[in-house]
């Protein structure tokens, strides 16, 4: 029998993306029957094949840290935000799109319904197509659904209606996450969306964006 690689203790990255799939299985009551396979070889961060629907492939040697996202002001990432590049970032997307081929396949035909033409801009990434809209959408509804309805109302009603987020919707909960925000990030989130956190009004504020050039399409 050939040897096994057996992981028993996941990085921190790794850690995080698991404990916000657990409990969303948890509060939602399902039963996932979820393999996730690390693949050094993968030419993708990562990758889910319809065909073979209760596996998720990520390469973890592509996922990206924060620290080089300081190089990096170009596409600024982190997790809670519209990008993310991390492994959590990397391990949601996938899990994303194998939950909307399991129990969440109804809403998957309900969100190309309800949004056929009205594209979501929230990355490169997320253009790539209306699943990968719809994957990246509802990463950010797993990991900062405050901040998905300051940017998109209509999906984070979307989703409150089919599932519950493991995080909670607040701005005390968003602070959190934007605290731990690199510059680029925070700088994006005034300049592109005109939103920044009002130290006066203990709050998250809307402001004029400065910016409304989209960056081109990376597929
Ligand atoms: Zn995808």
């Amino acid at each position: 029998m050939p040897t096994e690689l057996r992981i028993i203790a996941p990085d921190n990255s790794t850690h995080v993306a698991m404990t916000l799939i657990d409990r969303f299985e948890e509060i939602n009551n399902y039963e996932f029957n979820l393999n996730i396979l690390f693949d050094y070889t993968l030419n993708d961060l990562g990758e889910f094949d319809p065909i073979q629907p209760d596996t998720i492939w990520i390469n973890p040697s592509l996922c990206k840290t924060i620290n080089e996202s300081k190089s990096e002001m170009l596409d600024p990432f982190c997790t809670g935000y519209v990008r993310d590049f991390t492994t959590t970032g990397v391990i949601l997307h996938e899990f994303c799109h194998y939950a909307t081929y399991n129990c969440l396949s109804a809403m998957r035909i309900a969100y190309m319904f309800r949004f056929p033409t009205n594209r979501l801009c929230l990355s490169e990434y997320a253009n790539n197509c209306v699943e990968d809209e719809l994957a990246e959408a509802m990463v950010i509804y797993i990991t900062n659904p405050y901040l998905l309805k300051l940017l998109a109302p209509d999906r984070w009603t979307f989703f409150k209606k089919h599932f519950k987020s493991p995080t909670p919707t607040s701005t005390l909960q968003c602070y959190k996450s934007y605290m731990k925000f690199p510059v680029g990030v925070k700088e994006e989130l005034k300049e592109r969306w005109g939103i920044a956190f009002s130290e006066i009004e203990m709050d998250f504020v809307r402001l004029k964006p400065t910016s409304t050039s989209h960056r081109p399409v990376m597929v």
